[in-house]
């Protein structure tokens, strides 16, 4: 079992814990809030056997059928995950409108939010963990899942915050209300994931700072050749792929022209781990004086 399929297996295995844990705090209180928090946690159990299913398939190596590898089938489950997010505020929104309608006093608060809060400590620690894990396997699921944890822990931390209001003070109504902006903010974390992922899925060029450094790289190692033009750059996952045209003197020997082809692809690999890279040579009168300029 490789480390982030571990790591998946242990997000389903939080969630579920995590979820357990909320359902009992609202079935012991009667909180909408509360309620709001574990809808959140179903979402989380669901999207967990989605990135785990999507961790596995991408780490299987290119085969015949998919010559460039299954690194994508990442952003599947990072787009699905967005969607459940969604589909998880709207359920909320209606259940604070009904609350909203018939409001009433939480039930053995301290009890309920004790347990509410250490589901909430368990999701925080997870979070972190994938944070760390996500970064250093550069993997969009993991790093999605992470987010997405964050989101939920700052949702419930105010939701139990505001329960003990509610508990305290009696005013009722404000259990429905911090229901509907525990959807809001469940919202806009969902929004923001999808819009990530369908980058990667639409062959968004790397970040800035990113192309900055491999055009800086590829004009210091291609001592030699003249310019390179037409640099192409997308991520696929965990992989960067990195294509353009390399002009060389005409009259350069085949094997000289691929000496610094081979340099040039081991400083990038340097400068971008998992870099898949093609560069395709021409002759001078192909230069187009534009690109990348070689020093
Ligand atoms: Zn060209
Ligand atoms: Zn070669």
């Amino acid at each position: 079992m490789s480390r982030a399929v571990a790591t998946a297996v242990g997000s389903v295995a939080v969630a579920a814990v995590v979820l357990g844990l909320k359902l009992l705090a609202w079935a012991l209180t009667g909180s909408v809030a509360l309620l709001a928090d574990a809808l959140e946690s179903v979402v989380n159990v669901a999207a967990a056997l989605a990135a785990l299913a999507a961790v596995r398939f991408a780490a299987l190596p290119p085969d015949a059928n998919h010559p460039y590898g299954h690194t994508k089938a990442e952003y599947f489950s990072a787009v699905l995950e967005g969607a459940l997010i969604v589909l998880t505020a709207v359920l909320i929104l209606h259940q604070a409108w009904s609350g909203l309608q018939k409001p009433h006093a939480p039930d053995q608060p301290v009890v309920g939010l004790a347990i509410s809060a250490a589901a909430s400590l368990g999701n925080a620690l997870w979070a972190a963990v994938l944070t760390r894990r996500g970064a250093s396997l550069r993997s969009p699921a993991l790093l999605a899942d992470a987010r997405h944890l964050y989101s939920d822990v700052a949702t419930s931390v105010g939701v139990v915050i505001g329960v003990a209001a509610v508990a305290a003070t009696g005013v009722l109504w404000f259990d429905p209300l911090l229901a509907a902006l525990t959807a809001g903010n469940i919202l806009w974390s969902g929004g923001r994931l999808v819009r990530e992922s369908v980058g990667g899925l639409m062959d968004e060029a790397v970040q800035p700072e990113l192309l900055g450094r491999i055009r800086h790289c590829l004009s210091v190692s291609a001592a030699g050749a003249i310019e390179a033009h037409d640099l192409r750059t997308r991520h696929a996952g965990r992989l960067t792929f990195v294509e353009f045209h390399l002009v060389v003197p005409g009259a350069m020997r085949v094997d000289e022209a691929h000496a610094i082809c081979d340099r040039i692809e081991a400083a990038l690999k340097a400068e971008a781990n998992d870099a898949i890279i093609t560069i395709h040579v021409e002759p001078e009168g192909k230069a187009k004086h534009q690109g990348v300029l070689v020093l």
